[in-house]
């Protein structure tokens, strides 16, 4: 490596949307930019049906992609509110698109280099001094770069080396999130859920589903499928059950969908056709996919370290009712590399306005997603919390606050809806 490479290279760590966003914009504007991806080969998605929110095509586009929404994604023209027995609540004009993390993930891979693209590459720690940062693998190598990004997630192994202190916050409870092929569904349950964003409710619990594109990235009639997310409260002494497989092996950071215990996924199955809307039961019991993750808040007080930002959720994390994540994770990646661009290889000036700005975005959509998550907090405290939080649930609200635009502070002001 030749000094002066080094001294221009920025190491991205993390292959995924924040990763791939930040590098295409930079190796666009002429950087020498390389990814680092934990895991091997393409990644496969993990279920995550995404709600197109504002900032989110920009993102894309900024980095490259030539599509417009409509090109990514389901377009969903309406919402309803479902009561427990499936009597609809309320519904409300609310235009939408609606997609997955793979179709977004497949986009920007396709147009960023592929030799810049390492995958298969742990890092393990960063070390830096004041000229030049290091990232060290776990396979024993290393490589200097004049900045190093960390967009390696929620357990970001950067963030813990630089702030051990900051970790992710259990609120109470859990969402189970089920994929169901749309030709499974009944033709009632079809003609209820498949054209409008839900929202429902039952006793203690509440959910989301809406259609997305199919495994292929298919959105024509027949080949979606129907994402659906159920909240319900698990104390945290809960979680090491449900993490546990049928071999007894414990997943203490996630685990996967064909790992669940069978008599985990029974109790889920039978909970749901007891207590949720007939048309979400349904969807759970012909799902082809279940899964489940923990509700967390993470929150960074820094995004800035001499030569290494964190940006995506390793810096901050909120609970999915804001479905802002993504949108907030391609903000982050282009307002850094609008700082890089503008401060001509001057690092500590050029982060400090980037980091003032996405760590008052980050800061307001976690406490947004504590504010949508209020109710299934209260569910394991105290019953005068309880009760309140059952009189404050009112439905249409619900339904219009949910994964609604909302102004981060990033100028994007609360449009759809009201
Ligand atoms: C169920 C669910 C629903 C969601 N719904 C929405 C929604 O509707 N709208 C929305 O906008 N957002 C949504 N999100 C959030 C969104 O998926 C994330 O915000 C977004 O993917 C974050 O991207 P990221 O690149 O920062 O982190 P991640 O996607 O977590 O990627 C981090 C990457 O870093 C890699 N990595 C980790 N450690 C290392 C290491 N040491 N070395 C190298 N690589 C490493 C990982 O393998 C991973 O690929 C949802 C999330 C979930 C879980």
């Amino acid at each position: 490596m030749s000094a002066s490479s080094r001294e221009t290279r920025i190491l991205i760590i993390g292959g995924s949307l924040a990763g791939l966003t930040l590098g295409n914009v930079l190796h666009r504007a002429g950087f020498d930019v390389h990814v680092f991806e934990r895991t091997p080969g393409q990644m496969e998605g993990r279920g995550a049906g995404i709600t197109m929110l504002p900032g989110l095509i920009e993102g894309l586009q900024g980095a490259g992609v030539q599509a417009t929404e409509s090109m990514l994604g389901v377009h969903l023209p309406a919402r309803i509110a479902i009561g427990q027995n499936g009597e609809i609540l309320a519904e409300r004009d609310f235009p939408q698109t609606m997609t997955t993390w793979k179709r977004l993930y497949d986009a920007l891979r396709a147009v960023f280099p592929e030799e810049r693209y390492h995958d298969g590459r742990t890092v393990q720690r960063v070390e830096q001094d004041a000229g030049k940062v290091t990232a060290l693998f776990t396979d024993g190598t290393s490589l200097q770069g004049a900045l190093l990004v960390a967009a390696d997630g929620l357990r970001s192994a950067v963030r813990a080396q630089l702030m051990p202190e900051v970790q992710p916050v259990y609120p109470d409870y859990i969402a189970w999130r089920c994929l169901a092929d749309e030709n499974a569904l009944s033709a009632a349950t079809h003609a209820t859920l498949f054209n409008r964003y839900a929202v429902w409710f039952a006793p203690g619990q509440q959910g989301i589903g809406y259609a997305v594109p199919g495994p292929d990235h298919a959105v024509a009639p027949g080949k979606r499928q129907y994402n659906m997310v159920w909240y319900r409260p698990v104390p945290e002494t809960g979680l090491v059950r449900l993490l546990t497989d049928d071999a007894g092996h414990y997943h203490p950071n996630g685990i996967p969908p064909t790992a669940l215990a069978r008599e985990v996924l029974a109790e889920m199955l039978a909970t749901a056709t007891r207590i949720l809307p007939p048309q979400i039961a349904e969807v759970v019991r012909v799902a082809r996919m279940r899964f489940f993750q923990p509700i967390l808040d993470l929150e960074s007080p820094r995004l800035v370290h001499g030569r290494v930002v964190i940006i995506g959720d390793a810096a901050f994390t909120a609970r999915p009712h804001v479905a802002a994540g993504v949108p907030k994770t391609t903000g982050d990646a282009l307002a850094l590399a609008h700082a890089i661009q503008a401060g001509e290889g001057d690092y500590p000036a050029c982060l400090q306005l980037f980091e003032d700005l996405r760590l008052r975005v980050g800061r307001t959509m976690v406490g947004r997603g504590q504010y949508l998550g209020a109710y299934m907090q209260a569910q394991l405290g105290p019953e005068s919390g309880r009760q309140a939080a059952e009189a404050a649930r009112n439905p249409e609200r619900v339904m219009l606050e949910t994964a609604a635009p909302f102004d981060y502070g990033e100028g994007r002001v609360a449009a759809h809806g009201n």
